[in-house]
């Protein structure tokens, strides 16, 4: 059994009331660890190291601050196969895509924003009649909490944590409690590269005990948040009234919108992809595909066969394309979705199905499912399912696609394929979300600003936004006369 404990003041503590959840690995369905659950007490205790931390941490060199980050990253590359092997266990991922993605991309996300510090800055105004010369100041906020889901564990703690420490702030995170291993062993290279004790300190437990305590704490002066829309919703009306800063990245349910003029082989292998990487657990997975209805019928029955060769299997096998569901909860939330599939007007076209691996049978697998609607309206099209479930329906006017592209509540993301200029400036234009890929998908360049709107969330993460984030602007007018 491995015990993870709270990484507080660079030293890892027990749970002060000694509360533990457990912790299960989905390829099989054990419970392997226990993880703390945290209390108030526990993050009061968090909340006072960064305190007593940030007041040299907020002094610390631009050049020191961004050489800690940038051996943060190299000591997690260092330890590619530990992390990966990590994250596979606690997720269900394959494992070749932890060591292909995940785990790099956390790397990158410390590397990213420790160059990206030293090229930041702020603006000044001088206006001549008036002699007078504006600049503005940016401030780190002081302590600031980072809460995120259990799809992208490290990656998206990580996409968090770097800009929040690189902007002169000390951080109190809490990854989900389904997903706590990878934050644990970050505690660990936090140490060796010499983060001073106290900037960053990872407190496990529930979202509505340890999540909660850190939202409704009067000193954290911004919460930044990844999870479902319902739990935004609560964090926004906790930390409102209270004035804090937030950003909430929430649910989607995306449109993936596929004209007969694309390039189509290119098309099909990423629609394979953006529909059930990582089991169609991420956020901008294209969970709604419209297909023009010259191409429907050749759509349907290749993408059937493309993703029918998908193998599904252990996670640690190097030749599983689709792992195991998150958690016993999930798959059961999931498949309840695919069983409602005919009273909502749909036919399943394929999946649906569990898996049984041979030796792991209690894992938690699912076959990759596809399913045809009629109407853009059914629940299926309408609520954020969060799993290897994609839906199929044709279109056959550019009007009608973009009407039911945009008419859900959510607005984080959306696929485009065509060779039409015009037309791919159009609907870039005109679609209800925060991030349009045309003729691609999931291609991040980590300057662009990152987040949804409408249920999908509030403001942007990525580059400099993240930056302005974790900073307070102050503006200073001169009168030089
Ligand atoms: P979740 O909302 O259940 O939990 C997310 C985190 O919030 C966890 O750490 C959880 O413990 C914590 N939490 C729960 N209740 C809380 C509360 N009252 N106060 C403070 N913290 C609380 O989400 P999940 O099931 O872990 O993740 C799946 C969801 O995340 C999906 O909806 C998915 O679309 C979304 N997501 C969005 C993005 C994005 O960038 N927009 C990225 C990944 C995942």
């Amino acid at each position: 059994m491995i015990q993870l404990k709270n990484y507080i003041n660079d030293e890892f503590l027990e749970p002060i009331q000694n509360e533990w959840l457990d912790n299960y690995n989905p390829s099989n369905g054990s419970v392997y660890g226990q993880l703390p659950n945290s209390s108030l007490e526990d993050v009061n205790l968090a909340y006072e190291a960064a305190k007593k931390a940030f007041e040299s941490w907020s002094q610390t060199s631009l050049e020191k601050r961004s050489a800690i980050l940038l051996k943060i990253a190299r000591l997690i590359e260092d330890n590619l196969n530990r992390f990966a092997e990590a994250e596979s266990k606690d997720n269900g991922k394959p494992i070749t895509l932890a060591k292909s993605i995940d785990i790099p991309r956390a790397a990158s996300n410390f590397r990213f924003f420790g160059h990206a510090i030293t090229q930041f800055h702020s603006e000044s105004h001088e206006t001549k009649s008036e002699k007078t010369i504006n600049y503005t100041l940016r401030h780190p906020l002081g302590v600031v909490g980072c809460i995120s889901p259990w799809n992208l564990p490290l990656y998206l703690l990580t996409w968090k944590i770097a800009p929040a420490l690189a902007a002169g702030n000390c951080v109190i995170a809490k990854p989900s409690e389904i997903t706590p291993y990878t934050a644990f062993l970050l505690g660990e290279i936090c140490n060796e590269a010499g983060l001073p004790k106290g900037v960053l300190n990872i407190v496990h437990g529930l979202g509505t005990t340890t999540g909660q305590a850190i939202v409704e704490h009067p000193n954290i002066k911004a919460i930044s948040f990844t999870g479902g829309t319902e739990t935004g919703k609560i964090i926004a009306k906790t930390a409102a009234p209270m004035f804090k800063k937030i950003s909430l990245e929430l649910g989607g349910k995306n449109p993936n919108i596929i004209f007969a003029d694309c390039d189509y082989e290119k098309m099909l292998t990423t629609t394979v992809k953006s529909s059930f990487s990582n089991q169609g657990q991420i956020c901008l997975c294209g969970s709604r595909i419209f297909v023009e209805a010259s191409l429907f019928e050749q759509f349907k029955t290749d993408f059937i066969e493309r993703v029918s060769q998908l193998t599904v299997g252990h996670p640690s096998n190097e030749s599983t394309q689709v792992g195991a569901l998150v958690s016993k909860a999930h798959i059961e939330k999931v498949l309840s979705f695919i069983d409602r599939v005919d009273s909502n007007g749909g036919k399943l076209l394929h999946g649906g199905k569990r898996v049984r691996i041979k030796g792991h049978e209690d894992g938690y697998y699912l076959t990759p499912t596809i399913i045809q609607v009629d109407s853009n309206s059914c629940h299926l099209n309408q609520e954020e399912i969060f799993g290897p479930v994609v839906t199929i329906m044709p279109f056959d006017s550019e009007y009608k696609v973009l009407e039911m592209a945009n008419d859900v509540k959510y607005g984080l993301s959306a696929t485009v394929w065509t060779n039409n200029l015009k037309r791919s400036l159009f609907f870039s234009e005109q679609l209800e979300c925060g991030i349009i890929w045309v003729n691609t998908w999931m291609q991040r360049d980590l300057r662009t600003p990152f987040g949804g709107i409408k249920s999908s969330g509030v403001g942007r993460e990525g580059g400099f936004e993240a930056l302005r984030f974790f900073t307070e602007t102050k503006n200073i007018c001169i009168n030089y006369e």
